[in-house]
């Protein structure tokens, strides 16, 4: 818990209000099909293979929205996204520009069920899988989307350029701003990076600053 949080509470001032977007009855009920339609979707064949769908977490109307691949082995077991370390990984990257999954922020991934053996997604899955994206995008109407990894980042922007090439600039998907980064799976295999990931970080928290 943050500080200001811990002082607000003793004082008997929380939940700590934030301006929110005006949560109107249709996004409620956008809310209600996802949540129902997801785990029933057997629109590809990762269907057969996933213990269970993983739609998403966090704060519903959140301005940070970060996107990454495909479920893994611990996340389709729990129905959380970015569980296990990379999770831990992403939660220390949150923290470090002020952020916390479930305040203002919300976690998805481009599939809702997991590849076997985390294989890549295959186009056609993506394709069948899309429509539940651009759903909760249009739900969550968030002011900046983070694009983590090579495949979140080539699905949203359409594209088959590098990480290299796409970081560090502002994009847009849908009308919205969007900055690419590194996936915390990968990062945790090359640390290196975890310099430029870092950089990328303080780039989107100036770029929300000025939105
Ligand atoms: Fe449906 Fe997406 Fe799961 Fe395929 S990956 S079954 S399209 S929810």
């Amino acid at each position: 818990m943050s500080r200001r949080l811990e002082i607000l509470r003793e004082m008997g001032l929380t939940p700590v209000w934030r301006l929110r977007k005006e949560p109107v009855v249709t996004e409620e009920n956008g809310w209600i099909e996802i949540k129902q339609a997801v785990p029933a979707c057997t629109a590809c064949g990762l269907h057969k293979t996933r213990t269970q769908t993983v739609l998403g977490v966090g704060d519903e109307q959140a301005d940070w929205l970060f996107i990454g691949e495909a479920p893994g082995a611990e996340e389709d077991r729990l129905g959380e996204p970015f569980v296990g370390q990379a999770g831990k990984l992403l939660d220390n990257m949150l923290a470090a520009i002020g952020l916390s999954r479930n305040d203002n922020v919300y976690i998805c991934n481009v599939l809702k069920c997991r590849p076997p053996g985390n294989r890549n997604p295959e186009p056609e899955e993506v394709a069948k899988c899309s429509p539940h994206l651009m759903k909760q995008i249009s739900l969550i109407q968030p002011k900046l989307i983070i694009a983590m990894g090579r495949f979140a980042a080539q699905t949203l922007l359409n594209s088959d350029a590098s990480i290299a090439s796409l970081r560090g600039r502002l994009h847009r998907y849908a009308g919205l701003p969007l900055i690419v980064t590194y996936h915390p799976a990968y990062l945790l295999r090359n640390l290196p990076d975890k310099a430029k990931a870092w950089e990328d970080l303080v780039f989107a928290r100036k770029t929300m600053q000025s939105l």
